[in-house]
């Protein structure tokens, strides 16, 4: 985290202490006041490996996409192999994230489509079962 953003998070901070805020209103927050101090700052450098690093791991996995949280890159699933390209196996990766050990590295609709499989796989076993 840079310093910018440190100061940004400290006025955030000291504003939703006074006064109950929305998620929206401190993310809209944070990104005004981020602007405005980058402005000042304009000699800076932008860093953008900096700002993929911010990535919220537990907002990674949404309905259609999962975020690879190493390159901000968005996917449908996250493969061995891609998570490779980090260095990293998917438990690395995991235990890097704080999901739980195993979880499926898939966006929500595939991990539904995924169970929804697994029950139909079940309910033809037991069928086969009955028939002996
Ligand atoms: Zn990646």
């Amino acid at each position: 985290m840079d310093n910018h953003l440190k100061e940004v998070l400290e006025i955030v901070k000291a504003q939703a202490g006074v006064r109950t805020m929305t998620e929206d209103e401190i993310a809209s927050m944070i990104q005004t006041l981020s602007k405005g101090i980058r402005s000042v700052n304009d000699a800076l450098p932008a860093e953008e490996a900096e700002a993929v690093s911010e990535i919220d791991a537990s907002r990674a996995i949404k309905e259609k996409t999962i975020t690879c949280v190493e390159c901000g890159r968005t996917f449908k699933l996250l493969t061995k192999k891609h998570l490779a390209s980090h260095g990293l196996t998917p438990d690395e990766y995991r235990a890097k994230c704080g999901y739980k050990k195993g979880a499926p590295l898939v966006c929500k609709a595939l991990q539904r489509e995924r169970r929804k499989t697994m029950k139909e796989m079940k309910l033809w076993e037991r069928r086969g079962a009955k028939k002996g």
